[in-house]
């Protein structure tokens, strides 16, 4: 087999025939062997029977992986990266974002040598508040971390098979694969792609969803967020102390202060919130270390349907 595309479907029921049109007509135009594996990740709209429909419409090509509840984007591509059979893997959104016919776009590179192909979005069609925010992470991730994209968002990318297997096999709960395929990569290179506005529906990923899933990205590749705390730590009390030595020297030439009181409570809350971020952030990486400690499985299958073996 020569292509494994994966797609995850969350509540896609209004975009799946025409994704599934444009895909097959895009991939049959590649001349390759392909297939895909959409994995349903819970949907609790008509998206399980349709793609159900697509598995009987063209058995050589499509496999399902139906979850029993939702385990979140990257498990799901996760789940299918564990079964495909492809040489080439490539990941794209069931909503359109990401045209099918970029896809040979991609392999091009992958056959001139490079080993995790990332797309970067040339117009990205989303909200502007969404536009601002993964600029805001974008620039964050380049500094604090060794990786270099352009546009760490953008799911439409194609990885080879060795790449894929090499995240498969590292046991991380919260992981955000484009930097872990990045990691991975001899020949990393990205392509520009187009990038549409969402087909139908609204965006799986709520702020919430969307800051943990920035918070797996940073926590998963550096600890300099809890470096800078560390050295915040080191010059506030060094600061502390010039402070203590002066009022002492006060007290003893001027008197007691009774004065700035309140500029004593903002230097106070201000360090106090300070405190509760770096709590926060210790958290981020202990609760991480908790989830790989107790080892539950990552996700819980349903059925599969179209794998040899029963997709174990
Ligand atoms: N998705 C998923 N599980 C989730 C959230 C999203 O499988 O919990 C899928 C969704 O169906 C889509 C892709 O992941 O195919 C990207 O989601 P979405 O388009 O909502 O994200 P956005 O484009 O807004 O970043
Ligand atoms: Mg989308």
């Amino acid at each position: 087999m020569d292509v494994s595309v994966v797609i995850p479907v969350f509540n896609e029921e209004g975009n799946l025939r025409k994704l599934f049109s444009r895909l097959c007509a895009a991939m049959d135009a590649l001349g390759r062997s392909w297939e895909v594996i959409f994995v349903n990740d819970g949907s609790n709209d008509k998206s399980g029977e349709i793609l159900r429909e697509f598995c009987a419409e063209r058995p050589e090509n499509v496999k399902l992986i139906d979850f029993n509840g939702n385990f979140g984007q990257h498990t799901a591509i996760i789940s299918a990266f564990e079964r495909v059979s492809g040489d080439i893997v490539v990941t794209l959104d069931a909503d359109l974002q990401n045209p099918p016919e970029e896809i040979g776009k991609l392999l091009e590179r992958i056959d001139q040598g490079c080993d995790a192909v990332g797309g970067y979005r040339k117009q990205r069609e989303d909200s502007p508040l969404r536009k601002y925010a993964s600029k805001i992470v974008n620039f964050a991730r380049d500094k604090m971390t060794n990786i270099r994209m352009k546009d760490q968002g953008c799911m439409l990318r194609a990885y080879r098979r060795n790449i894929v297997d090499a995240i498969v096999r590292t046991n991380e709960r919260s992981m955000f694969i484009p930097a872990l395929a990045y990691t991975f990569a001899a020949r990393p290179d990205e392509v520009e792609v187009e990038h549409a506005a969402r087909a139908v529906g609204e965006s799986k990923y709520s702020l919430y969803k969307l800051v943990r899933l920035n918070f797996d990205l940073i926590t998963g590749f550096t600890l300099v967020p809890l470096q800078l705390f560390t050295i915040f730590g080191f010059l506030t009390s060094i600061g502390s102390l010039a402070l203590v030595v002066l009022l002492f020297f006060r007290r003893f030439f001027l008197g007691a202060e009774a004065e700035g009181l309140f500029t004593l409570f903002a230097i106070l809350f201000f360090l106090v919130s300070v405190a509760m971020v770096g709590i926060g952030l210790i958290g981020e990486y202990v609760g991480r270390i908790y989830q790989v400690v107790q080892a539950r499985p990552k996700y819980i299958i349903k059925e599969t349907v179209g794998f040899k073996n029963d997709g174990k």
